[in-house]
């Protein structure tokens, strides 16, 4: 069997090709660090006192919120949603059928989820007996489990 994940990788940071796996960009610690603080300052770049998409008010972006408070969050939330669902009529359609038919189903899964919750503790109960069994027989015959 062959092992894809010691494929050479070139390091992002020097271009130097090295043996690692897959999801590693960087060949040392240096270089991820390096690849790191990049990353970061890309990220921030952006960043910093905005002015909020729903109520204009400006605030302090530390982070890729669009909006200042949890409110207006929610707010825009909502605008996105109406807007596609202005543009996607269809598929809202079949949503909303779908969701009418849900009660039914929450009510399966409830009585599923119940059933399976019961059948894992009998498992469980007969699999700390059967430990217990051993051990006492182990114990017994002088062997260390
Ligand atoms: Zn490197
Ligand atoms: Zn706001």
């Amino acid at each position: 069997m062959d092992i894809p994940q010691l494929r050479p990788q070139t390091c992002v940071v020097c271009a130097r090709p090295f043996p690692g796996r897959y999801a590693l960009k960087t060949c040392s610690d240096e270089c991820r660090k390096a690849w790191n603080r990049k990353r970061h300052k890309t990220y921030y770049k952006a960043r910093g006192p905005r002015p909020c998409v729903v109520c204009g008010q400006i605030f302090d972006g530390r982070t890729t919120a669009k909006t200042c408070s949890d409110e207006c969050r929610r707010a825009h939330k909502n605008a996105v949603q109406k807007t596609w669902a202005k543009t996607n009529v269809a598929r809202v359609r079949v949503m909303q059928a779908r969701n009418r038919q849900k009660p039914k189903q929450r009510e399966y899964a409830k009585v599923y989820r119940e059933a399976h919750r019961e059948r894992q503790r009998e498992l469980n109960a007969r699999y700390l007996l059967k430990m217990q069994i051993a051990m006492a027989i182990a114990q017994e015959l002088g062997i260390e489990l």
